[in-house]
């Protein structure tokens, strides 16, 4: 099944140990000294040339000077911008009972929020959520992109956590996204990044999460209401999409807040989400620094 030499193929990238990693299925190929320098050891330096990089890391071997698996951090560290996607699967629109957007629902997570597929996700109240998503990670600055064009402009693919205290979100007389879902550790990211090239159909993957044993959440990503493409080329009609910037694409049904009774994020227990394709976070929750065990 040989490849032509000019076709793309796919780039799985992580970071372990503070380290840019080309990854395989059993070892890590530290990108600063695979390439000599060429590229540094940040993802910052792949994205300042994301088709050099590409094309650099098609042409390894990573057979050559294997490294053991670290365990793997936030592929994206560097993610200037976070957009995330509300309402954007019609069988979550429908359990939450709104209707459906007539335009993409658009708020941001600041990136403060962004942690590695391990870490732990600490819950500031008893009303925090679950909310699996794939993650979109821009490969090129993007402005004024045509639907037809967008996947040019996308280095590939992560999953995410899209965590969201419910409280503060529905506090006042408006929804406040932003900040409910930027508390420290409420964007869980990785394990990796794996470029687009990997899919058979980069418009129908299947994700899901569990907590703990139980699945909560599976889908499909055909079932987006805006799909990839057309999210790239709304939001670079207002935004300048920036190479490393992230879009988590929106969650389906399945959620805690719209269950019957409700339920929500223990500490103790282990948030387990995926992306067919691209792999597994495993988070552990665990209570905040201004947790109140019992509130009510
Ligand atoms: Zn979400």
């Amino acid at each position: 099944m040989g490849q032509e030499p000019s076709e793309v193929l796919a780039v799985r990238v992580g970071v372990a140990d503070g380290r840019l990693v080309l990854i395989s299925e059993d070892a890590n190929l530290d990108v600063e000294r695979a390439s000599n320098g060429r590229f540094g050891s940040t993802p910052e330096s792949m994205f300042d040339s994301w088709d050099e990089f590409v094309d650099w890391a098609n042409g390894v071997d990573i057979d050559e000077e294997p490294a053991p698996l670290e365990k793997l951090e936030n592929p994206v560290p560097c993610a200037r911008q976070v957009f995330g996607v509300g309402a954007n699967y019609r069988d979550h629109i429908e359990e939450s009972g709104a209707e459906v957007p007539t335009a993409p629902l658009i708020f941001t997570k600041f990136p403060s929020c962004l942690v590695g597929p391990q870490d732990e996700i600490p819950l500031p109240s008893r009303k925090v959520d679950w909310e699996v998503e794939l993650v979109v990670v821009i490969g090129r600055r993007a402005e004024h992109i045509d639907d037809g064009d967008a996947w040019r402009f996308i280095a590939g693919f992560t999953v995410g956590q899209d965590i969201s205290e419910r409280v503060l979100q529905f506090a006042g007389p408006f929804p406040q996204f932003s900040l409910s879902k930027s508390f420290p550790g409420f964007g869980p990211l990785g394990p990796m990044l794996v470029t687009v090239d990997e899919f058979e159909d980069a418009n129908d993957l299947e994700l899901g999460c569990a907590l703990d044993t139980i699945v909560k959440q599976e889908s499909r990503t055909s079932n987006l209401l805006f799909g990839v493409p057309e999210l790239v080329s709304r939001l670079s009609a207002t935004c300048i999409l920036l190479p490393g910037d992230l879009i988590f694409t929106g969650t389906p049904a399945g959620v805690g807040a719209f269950r019957s009774p409700r339920q929500f994020l223990q500490p103790g227990q282990t948030l387990t989400s995926w992306v067919r394709g691209i792999g597994e976070l495993r988070n552990p929750i665990v209570a905040g620094p201004k947790y109140v065990a019992k509130q009510f």
